[in-house]
């Protein structure tokens, strides 16, 4: 193990270099083996990722100029584009930064993967902005396609962050258009008359929907959605009972489309 004077925080770079003794079961926990057994190699990585992304967004706004680009990452981000344009996804010169098909791929893909993991920690787990973006980036690099597709259909194929940046479409949500509804969405978007079944409360959201408990109002009972205006009026059972929206705010149903009804 190297030696580390006081005062220098432990790298991430050096962590190969530790030995580490792991209990069998995190020894195939992906999760585990990302953050700590491919740090060294991950940082590279992921601050080329960074920097993809960057210039992604940058193109959004119509900036393809290196300087403002560059401008917007840390240095050791900046340092990875010559490793990004070896690797044939971003082309580099006269002055400007342009993405190559491949690069534009996967910055496009690295953006759906982070915004998704936006939603999902705001609309379900409601963390703190502060948080909700450290997480988001360690989110995007261990959802796989499928998992990505997942989420996305879970959250009812959100097009925009909780930023208000557009979410990258996924073949999940092609699909969507044509199969008109996901399969899990809020009881907020539920159409008036129609009948759900509660699948999933948002922990933590609200304390009052702990108290609802006692009318029914949990997962695996049907709901049906009476009114909107000017509160949302459900029937659970035989009891009917009035919500704010901010309240129902947390509820995700499943559509019975007409199966179970
Ligand atoms: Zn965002
Ligand atoms: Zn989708």
């Amino acid at each position: 193990m190297p030696n580390l004077s006081t005062g220098i925080g432990l790298q991430f770079d050096l962590l190969p270099q530790l030995r580490i003794s792991v209990a069998r079961e995190f020894q195939n926990c992906r999760f585990f083996q990302n953050v700590v057994f491919e740090k060294g190699k991950k940082r590279m990585s992921e601050r080329a990722d960074h920097l993809l992304k960057t210039i992604w967004l940058m193109h959004e706004k119509c900036v393809v100029d290196s300087e403002s680009i560059l401008s917007q990452v840390p240095m050791q981000v900046r340092a990875t584009a010559k490793m990004l344009e070896r690797n044939g996804l971003i082309s580099a010169k006269n002055g400007q930064i342009r993405l190559l098909p491949k690069g534009h791929k996967k910055a496009e893909s690295l953006i759906r993967r982070h915004l998704l993991a936006e939603r999902l920690l705001s609309d379900v787990f409601q963390v703190s902005d502060k948080e909700m973006a450290k997480s988001a980036c360690a989110f995007e690099h261990i959802l796989s396609p499928e998992v990505t597709d997942s989420v996305c259909t879970f959250l009812g194929h959100p097009p925009v962050c909780p930023h208000g940046i557009a979410i990258p479409r996924g073949r999940c949500c092609a699909k969507f258009t044509k199969d008109v509804k996901p399969v899990v969405h809020r009881l907020l978007d539920m159409e008036i008359g129609e009948k759900a079944k509660i699948v999933f409360i948002a922990p933590g959201r609200n304390k009052t929907l702990d108290r609802l408990a006692i009318f029914g109002v949990v997962p695996g009972n049907q709901v049906r959605l009476e009114q909107k205006r000017p509160a949302y009026v459900i029937q659970v059972d035989e009891t009917v009972l009035a919500l704010e929206a901010d309240l129902c705010e947390g509820i995700y149903v499943k559509n019975l489309n007409g199966a179970e009804t």
